[in-house]
């Protein structure tokens, strides 16, 4: 008798854009053959969790039939390209989720093993060499992460990426992007030459050039990347190791021109904007918050039967978030009202009626799915704002969108070294806490306390928030204040995260 495996799908969306058709498809799959749960996670993607092994060859096939995928989800290759949802500047948005997919498709493994595993499709008659012209046969050293920002939203966390580009608008139209390159946030417990980076900016390219950029990237990355220890592959090392200034001479001599000097930008913060705004065009777009990005029916809120019966409605599109919430997008004119009464009806309207701490909030799958999992998160980090929330009423901060991020282990795919407020699992209810992650996602945090036990996260935060709103500045973020007034040292870069 087999054992009952079951796994976890990630499907990939390039942009985080998924129609109604594939929403409904995705939610169907989810009842069908997962854990009646759909998770959006932090880099714009569906999870399906708890696909018995019998059916996940079948499901496989039904995410390809509905022109979604699994290919690159995962594996040393370039992840799914994340994409600012911008819902205020449509014919941006539209340029911009353009490029995200122009930039995966071309950097999609050319492979046809996943079709012939998976789909069914004819055996391979070349090797993987010749059918990869940007991996070669050794793929990347290890995974590869991009996105795209429009500024002054940074919601898809450019300086933690691999790979990033700030979208430069004049007139309403993108003209080109900045480039950023070696940001990453994983390391591991215990050992200071693993460490998370924030990305350099390092030029500028014309619109046109920015799939040549991505590639060229890609290709030193291939080259240069240490290939003898994985904890020491991912881009943010080769840069660190081998100096920006020599990785951008290399960029340029594989583009065979330089890329121009960096454009002014300005990034305000990297949280997302919630409920109503119409855009440019005359469209309306709802952002709808998901606490740790888990769509679920519970007997009190039916939101996957309240999305589902939206979608099956809508006459725009759906929008991941990179902060695991969902924007119902291009809702046309006509159709807002009946939107509108579903949101209510369904009890979605005031999702966002909460603390805005809970709003900036960032949790990870952890346990009890991710096998790497050493502590809870995404089940446990609304209990700690819940308890947290008492003291910002006392201490009149409800309206303090102070980013607090929690993840089960020091990996950090909820990006938790970039928070104001880091929670990081070390053990069973046991966790590092880390202050002083810029309000933007600009800056990394510093180690405050380690190994503290889940319940005493209260006591340890409260009087320091408790002076936050007694002392801060004008305008000054959590994560600024506690560097000021001596809570932690600011972190300029990673090779200083682990010093004090
Ligand atoms: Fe990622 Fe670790 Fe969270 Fe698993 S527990 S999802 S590996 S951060």
């Amino acid at each position: 008798l087999e054992k009952a495996f079951s796994f976890m799908l990630r499907i990939r969306l390039p942009g985080g854009v998924a129609t109604p058709h594939q929403w409904l498809e995705t939610d169907r799959m989810a009842m069908q053959y997962a854990n009646e749960t759909i998770k959006l996670t932090t880099r714009q993607a569906f999870q399906l969790h708890g696909v018995i092994k019998s059916n996940l060859k079948r499901t496989i096939k039904e995410i390809n039939d509905c022109a979604m995928d699994t290919i690159a989800a995962c594996g040393d290759v370039n992840r799914n390209v994340m994409c600012n949802p911008n819902p205020f500047l449509s014919s941006v948005h539209a340029e911009v989720i353009q490029a995200a997919r122009d930039i995966s498709a071309h950097l999609t493994p050319q492979t046809r093993a996943y079709h012939e595993i998976w789909l069914d499709g004819e055996k391979m008659t070349t090797t993987e060499e010749e059918q990869e012209p940007i991996y070669g046969k050794t793929y990347l050293p290890r995974k590869f992460k991009i996105t795209i920002a429009v500024p002054p939203s940074n919601d898809v966390d450019i300086f933690a990426n691999d790979l990033s580009f700030i979208a430069i608008v004049e007139n309403g139209k993108v003209v080109g992007y900045n480039v950023a390159i070696g940001g990453g946030m994983g390391m591991t417990h215990g050992n200071e030459a693993t460490y998370p980076r924030i990305a350099d900016v390092i030029g500028y390219c014309p619109a046109e050039k920015v799939v040549d950029v991505a590639e060229k990237v890609v290709l030193v990355q291939r080259d240069y990347g240490d290939r003898t220890d994985r904890k020491h592959s991912r881009l943010k090392y080769t840069v660190q190791d081998y100096g920006v200034d020599w990785f951008l001479k290399q960029i340029n001599s594989y583009l065979g021109y330089d890329l121009e000097p960096t454009r002014p930008y300005h990034f305000e913060d990297n949280g997302d904007r919630y409920g109503w705004v119409e855009d440019e065009a005359g469209n309306f777009h709802f952002t709808l918050f998901v606490s740790g990005g888990r769509v679920l029916d519970t007997p009190t809120y039916p939101m996957l039967t309240g999305l589902r019966e939206i979608a099956k409605i809508h006459d725009g599109d759906f929008r991941l978030t990179a902060n695991q919430n969902l924007m119902i997008a291009n809702v046309s004119a006509k159709k807002r009202a009946e939107v509108e009464a579903l949101l209510e009806k369904y009890g979605m309207h005031r999702a966002h009626e909460q603390s805005a701490m809970r709003l900036a909030t960032i949790a990870c799958v952890a346990l009890p799915t991710c096998g790497l999992a050493l502590a809870e998160a995404e089940r446990y980090l609304p209990e700690v704002i819940t308890n947290l929330e008492e003291k910002l009423e006392e201490y009149g901060l409800r309206h303090d969108a102070i980013t607090v991020r929690m993840t089960g282990c020091p990996n950090g795919c909820g990006r938790p070294f970039i928070s104001e407020i880091g929670f990081v699992g070390r053990g069973p209810d046991r966790y590092n806490v880390y202050l002083g992650g810029g309000h933007a996602g600009q800056r990394l945090s510093k180690l405050y306390r380690q190994d503290v036990a889940a319940g005493e996260i209260i006591d340890l935060l409260s009087p320091i928030l408790k002076r936050y709103a007694k002392e801060a500045d004008e305008g000054e973020h959590f994560g600024d204040f506690v560097i000021r007034t001596g809570y932690v040292n600011a972190t300029v870069q990673g090779d200083d995260f682990h010093k004090n």
